[in-house]
């Protein structure tokens, strides 16, 4: 297993995390981390606390960010979710080449949940050429995530500096899955031990994901939390955060459930595999990851 796989359990279930790679987030494509991941938090607040998470204030100059997708094998489905950003940066696309060093071919994929529109979490849907790239799966994705990119909604809110890119990003991986999307728009099983929680916040439809097997739970928080200082400083948001109220309320009750019912979390962006648990830590919550 290289480190870009990680097996683990979930019950009954085999769950395997795949690295689609990296991005660096810095200057001048985006703000200094800082201000790009804690846009609405005072400069002195992120000073103090950062050293805690092992960051030199001073010396925060980019943010490298892994991209974890998830496979999950369950008694009858593989489901995969999210499929990375594809060739949108030279460190990305790695996840059809990692999910064939773990012995599985795109084909085999029979339903893929995609969290949110974002580029880096549907850019994989398709390769290069506009081909898909999982043939026979079908895919899921919440209604108001679907019509948010695919009406003129995005391009009215987003600001004019990256609205194109995702946007075209966003529309080209959606056409191409449409006639195989279901969209959905109650918290329903998407497969036998697999089913969607709404999330909204990060964007207007974005989505998490519960599998549980056998009384063994994980939450699968996608981009609720993009950095684990968001556990710790829950109103904290991000630049990149579209609706920031609706995202705070969002966090607090999943962070809350996390922990009250000590469920193991996957978070996308997190140090590879983004593998732990939320626990309390006297209003907000911290971060242990397992491995
Ligand atoms: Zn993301």
């Amino acid at each position: 297993m290289s480190n870009e796989t990680y097996r683990f359990n979930v019950g009954k279930f085999e769950c395997i995390a795949i690295s689609d790679g990296t991005m660096t987030y810095a200057p001048p494509n985006f703000p200094p981390p800082a201000s790009f991941l804690f846009s609405n938090a005072p400069k002195t607040a992120i000073q103090k606390i950062l050293p805690k998470y092992g960051i030199k204030p001073e010396q925060w100059n980019d943010w490298t960010s892994q991209y974890t997708c998830l496979v999950i094998k369950t008694e009858k489905n593989k489901v995969l979710i999210d499929t990375g950003a594809g060739s949108l940066m030279p460190t990305t696309g790695r996840l059809i080449k990692n999910l064939n060093h773990v012995g599985i071919m795109p084909e085999d994929i029979d339903t893929v949940i995609i969290t949110h529109g974002h580029p880096d979490h549907l850019g994989g849907n398709s390769d290069d050429y506009g081909n898909i790239n999982f043939p026979k799966a079908r895919w899921v994705m919440w209604k108001d995530e679907w019509e948010f990119w695919t009406s003129n909604r995005a391009e009215n809110i987003l600001d004019e500096h990256s609205k194109d890119l995702l946007v075209s990003i966003a529309r080209k991986n959606l056409s191409i899955i449409q006639d195989r999307v279901d969209l959905i728009d109650t918290e329903s099983e998407i497969v036998p031990g697999i089913k969607a929680i709404a999330t909204p916040g990060h964007t207007p439809g974005h989505m998490a994901v519960e599998v549980s097997s056998n009384r063994e739970n994980l939450f699968c928080l996608s981009d609720v939390v993009l950095h684990p200082i968001h556990m710790e400083m829950p109103e904290w948001y991000a630049a990149v955060d579209i609706a920031t109220d609706q995202l705070i309320s969002t966090r607090k009750t999943l962070l809350r459930k996390a922990a009250g019912e000590k469920v193991k979390v996957i978070a996308f962006h997190f140090p590879f595999p983004g593998l732990g648990y939320v626990e309390a830590k006297g209003k907000t919550w911290q971060w242990r990851q397992i491995v």
